[in-house]
């Protein structure tokens, strides 16, 4: 059952945000509310329960675009939000980038992904273990498509810590929190230093 009834918003003030993690829905709407302030922004699962698009995009931007024009096809309304985003490491020439939700085989199997990433990462020394995160994020208005890229530059630990957000979290030092893994920063810690809040902000600025 839908929460909320997609005839009673009004198409020109509401922006769905195509994600089933309600947390990026506040982070979306704490960042984009200054430029788009008499909009509502409403996750795509509070409207009705929609089977997931087949993200088989050539890179973050095809992916999140796809998700974004999912969500305009099933809701009837005109604007949605979708975002993409994985971690790149460079001792693995980029991988697993797109693939960084299903990399160890199951989707969003987060241990799995770990697992492989630190057997891959095992022996490497630390001036080799750089990485970043990537975000693209695409608003789709109409005809229109804005996008908004982000980075969160980094290095892979040697070893997990941290019980605090998600994915490859436990084994990221991101180079703006010297010492401490993604996974040990507060909510509001990572979202000051995220890919996704620079995707976000990037795209404010093009608003
Ligand atoms: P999504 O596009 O946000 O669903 O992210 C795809 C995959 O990238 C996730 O399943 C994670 O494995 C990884 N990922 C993306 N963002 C993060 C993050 O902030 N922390 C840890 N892993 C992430």
């Amino acid at each position: 059952m839908a929460a909320i009834d997609i005839k009673a918003l009004d198409p020109a003030r509401t922006v769905v945000v195509a994600t089933g993690n309600p947390h990026k829905v506040t982070e979306i709407e704490e960042i984009l509310s200054k430029s788009l302030p008499h909009v509502r922004f409403v996750a795509l699962g509070e409207l009705g329960d929609f089977p997931d698009p087949v993200e088989d995009g050539a890179d973050f931007f095809e992916n999140a675009l796809i998700k974004a024009r999912a969500a305009v096809s099933e809701t009837g309304l005109p604007m949605a939000i979708a975002d993409d985003s994985g971690l790149c490491v460079d001792a693995l020439d980029g991988a697993p980038g797109i693939f960084s939700a299903r990399w160890a085989g199951e989707h969003g199997n987060d241990d799995a992904n770990n697992d492989k990433l630190e057997r891959l990462m095992s022996g490497v020394p630390d001036p080799r273990r750089g990485a970043h995160f990537h975000s693209t994020v695409v608003l789709v208005r109409g005809d229109e498509i804005l996008r908004g890229d982000g980075d969160c530059e980094g290095a892979i630990g040697h070893e997990r810590r941290g019980d605090h957000g998600f994915g490859y979290d436990p084994l990221f030092l991101p180079a703006d929190t010297p010492g401490k893994t993604m996974a040990e920063l507060t909510p509001a810690e990572k979202n000051a230093v995220s890919h996704r809040f620079h995707a976000l902000e990037d795209l404010a600025s093009r608003l």
